[in-house]
């Protein structure tokens, strides 16, 4: 009856192992979320590393894996998710926008295929299902996860989530972009009244101006977004690698001070809604 969520990285674009990042964490987009008796993983960047080894040590066997989309950050830990090596182990692997380059199944592969990488994706011995759905779809997973899904401003297409269960609710809302002064409709009729919020928080409205058209939002937006929509916790994540420690703690500080319900996720932090 538990639904537990876990960051295992939080970084946007590209992995920062750096001294300067420790605090925060240098593994790009992964989080694990137990619910209802399932395992599901948001996005396979170099976070689902770690993850992998955590999944042997307890042999936990199957999992959910949805992705948001399929730019590197969110993918290249992919292939050292050690467990899909393994036989006995199940994974349905799912993604909302793909349906124009051949599905989920076709990108995974081509990012396993030489020369840029030498084991190719036939060689996990797990069995895979791959499942490719159109963003704004809703499903279910096992018998009591809702799961509602929005496509988000981004190029090349992302999907955000909602998973709901027993009266709690999560959104995974990466990567996306805003447009000043006019919150998006969709995201804001995905996130009514959850409780918690995970948002593509990248950039900070000083530096926003200069990079729109990258497909990312910043944690003021996030924070109007939560507001407008009864959101009780919104989780500024995706951290812009240049974004180093001493910069995210001043960032929480303001975000924390606009708004009491903001907090920036780190690496490996937990958070525990039932
Ligand atoms: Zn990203
Ligand atoms: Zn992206």
């Amino acid at each position: 009856m538990s639904f537990k969520v876990k960051f295992w990285g939080v970084r946007g674009s590209i992995a920062t192992p750096s001294p300067r990042h420790i605090a925060f964490g240098g593994n790009t987009s992964c989080l694990e979320i137990a619910m209802g008796g399932e395992r599901i993983i948001l996005d396979a960047g170099t976070g689902i590393r770690n993850l992998g080894h955590w999944f042997l040590k307890k042999d936990l066997r199957r999992a959910h894996l949805l992705l948001s989309h399929t730019h590197w950050d969110h993918i290249n830990g992919f292939p050292f998710f050690s467990p899909a090596f393994r036989k006995d182990r199940h994974f349905h692997i799912m993604a909302g926008h793909l349906h124009a380059h051949g599905g989920i199944r076709t990108v995974l592969s081509s990012q396993m295929a030489n020369p840029t990488f030498p084991v190719p994706l036939a060689v996990m011995g797990a069995k895979l299902d791959f499942e490719d759905f159109r963003a704004g779809d809703k499903f279910n997973i096992g018998r009591s996860i809702k799961v509602r899904t929005a496509a988000l401003n981004h190029p090349d297409g992302a999907t955000g989530y909602r998973l709901e269960y027993r009266g709690k609710s999560v959104c995974y809302i990466t990567d996306t972009e805003h447009v000043i002064g006019k919150p998006d409709e969709k995201i804001l009729a995905l996130i009514e009244g959850a409780d918690v919020v995970i948002y593509d928080a990248t950039y900070t409205d000083d530096e926003f101006p200069g990079k729109i058209g990258w497909g990312h939002s910043t944690w003021q937006e996030g924070v109007r977004l939560c507001r407008q929509a009864g959101v009780k916790m919104l989780m500024i994540f995706h951290h812009d690698p240049d974004h180093e420690d001493l910069f995210m703690e001043r960032l929480e500080a303001e975000a924390r001070q606009m708004w009491p319900h903001a907090l920036v996720a780190r690496e490996n932090m937990r958070l525990n809604l039932l």
